[in-house]
């Protein structure tokens, strides 16, 4: 078989991070009872006028200034004319000639991905095919809801890339507060196209396109699956049509929808209702200076400032979440490496099954914990627990200081070993014959445990066992 490139090219849709919807007040919120959310404007009842929620826009000048583009000066709404139930007023609010960015770019491990645009738009409504009711519903909740379309040039080789892109860029809406790309509410959503052609030729095959997709899951997927079927097709002699093709995700394969539709056949024009936007390059620097620290600028500062290693970094960078929390905990205690051991073993294990799972301990009270263990007045084991009794019941750490704090001094900790060792001869007998002698070892450790309430530096306790054991 003959060798081929694979081209991919990616349409993103992220939903917004706004209050109210893009050209109304009704509020941008998901879940809420169908119907219930909505106003002659975003229902699109003839005659209802548009107002620009200014916020969407200046959402999107801030995921291009984190993604290198240029703002266009001036920015145009224009109809986008379609007939679709979800869709009443037959056509979408949208941008084609004059989006308000356009160029710009994101660099992967290993290249750089172009971006053709990012543009502003409104989400239609939603068909829920219920099998409760007869037919299928519409819930217009969805419709008006602020959409930026990130379209990129056709740079992406595999189905590795389309996902490691994917997730950069999602990476970046979250940390610049554009979106918050909850992919399980389909607040991201990627079009996928996919042309082959044999290696190192130039000219690019014919491509088809996969609209809709909303997991990395099914745009891994999707590609792989997607390529292979075009590379046979043109081993048996075939020809690739340009098409709009169904990802069905069940049953693992594409199938043809519709011959592809161009931008002509929307019939464009600019929304009479609607002014052109102007974009000063005061209003770009007054939103750069607002711009929060962004992964790559958090990954600079854990390595050069705080010492920590580029391993822990990534882990830290991998959710806003994780990032913030650190810098807070930071504020009350300057200790990087112990914060970081913490993170990335006992508060990663308690959140890492669960999508947007809380963080049940305040930074302030973590900082508190690790200075009790690093001044003695708790022991780790002991801290460890303490934890876990605020994460589960929202307990208070003071009052748990007054149960788990405290030291067993030396000779009292080697009473006690004494004591337990005295009490229990069999024992001592079968730590001497067992041929797993540091099974009986535990447990005495164990019980030294017990009777200090875990009080008990760990090392003398051992030390102390040992010595008595072989007294
Ligand atoms: P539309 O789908 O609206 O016609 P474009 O022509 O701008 O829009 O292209 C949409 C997407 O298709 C872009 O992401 C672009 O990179 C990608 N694309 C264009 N040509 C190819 C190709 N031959 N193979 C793969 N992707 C392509
Ligand atoms: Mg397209
Ligand atoms: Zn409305």
């Amino acid at each position: 078989m003959q060798e081929y490139d694979i081209v991919v090219g990616l349409e993103v849709h992220s939903e917004l991070k706004t209050n109210s919807k893009v050209f109304c007040s009704c509020k941008n919120q998901f879940g809420q009872e169908p119907n219930t959310n909505c106003c002659p404007v975003c229902v699109g009842l003839p005659g209802a006028l548009p107002v620009l929620n200014k916020k969407a826009v200046e959402l999107v000048i801030r995921a291009g200034l984190t993604m290198n583009c240029d703002i266009n000066e001036t920015a145009v709404f224009e109809r986008k004319n379609y007939f679709y139930p979800d869709l009443a007023k037959a056509y979408q609010i949208s941008q084609l000639v004059k989006p308000i960015c356009i160029n710009g770019y994101i660099d992967l491990k290993n290249k750089r991905v172009r971006l053709n645009r990012i543009h502003l738009e409104e989400d239609a409504g939603k068909l829920v095919h219920s099998t409760a009711a007869i037919g299928t519903l519409i819930d217009y909740n969805r419709g008006g809801v602020p959409l930026m379309e990130l379209v990129t040039e056709p740079d992406i080789s595999s189905a590795d890339e389309a996902v490691e892109f994917l997730t950069n860029l999602r990476q970046k809406l979250i940390y610049a507060g554009v979106a918050e790309c909850k992919m399980e509410q389909g607040g991201m959503r990627c079009d996928v196209n996919v042309s082959v052609k044999k290696k190192g030729t130039k000219e690019f095959g014919q491509r088809t396109e996969m609209k809709n997709l909303n997991s990395f899951r099914s745009v891994y997927r999707a590609i792989k699956y997607e390529s292979e079927r075009q590379i046979e097709i043109l081993e048996n002699g075939g020809k690739i049509i340009q098409e709009t093709r169904k990802w069905d995700d069940n049953h693992g394969k594409s199938i043809s929808m519709r011959r592809k539709e161009t931008s002509s056949d929307y019939r464009y024009f600019p929304d009479p209702d609607l002014l052109a936007v102007e974009i000063s390059k005061d209003d770009i620097e007054n939103i750069r200076k607002t711009l929060p620290l962004m992964p790559d600028q958090f990954k600079d500062k854990f390595v050069n400032e705080y010492g920590l290693s580029e391993y822990e970094s990534d882990i830290l960078t991998k959710e806003k979440k994780l990032s913030d929390y650190f810098l807070e905990v930071i504020n009350h205690y300057n200790n990087p490496k112990e914060i970081s051991n913490w993170i990335l073993t006992e508060i990663l294990n308690r959140i890492k099954d669960e999508e947007n799972a809380d963080i049940k301990i305040s930074p302030c009270d973590l900082a508190k914990l690790l200075k009790l263990i690093e001044n003695k007045s708790v022991t780790r084991t002991n801290a460890k627990e303490m934890l876990t009794r605020i994460w589960e019941n929202a307990e208070n750490i003071d009052n748990l200081v007054k149960e788990f704090g405290g030291n067993i001094d030396d000779d009292k900790l080697k009473v006690i070993v004494e004591t337990i060792i005295n009490n229990n001869p069999k024992v001592v007998e079968d730590y001497h014959i067992s041929e797993t002698p540091e099974k009986v070892f535990r447990w005495f450790t164990g019980q030294v445990m017990k009777e200090t309430k875990g009080k008990a530096n760990a090392q003398k306790a051992e030390a102390y066992i040992r010595e008595f054991l072989n007294k």
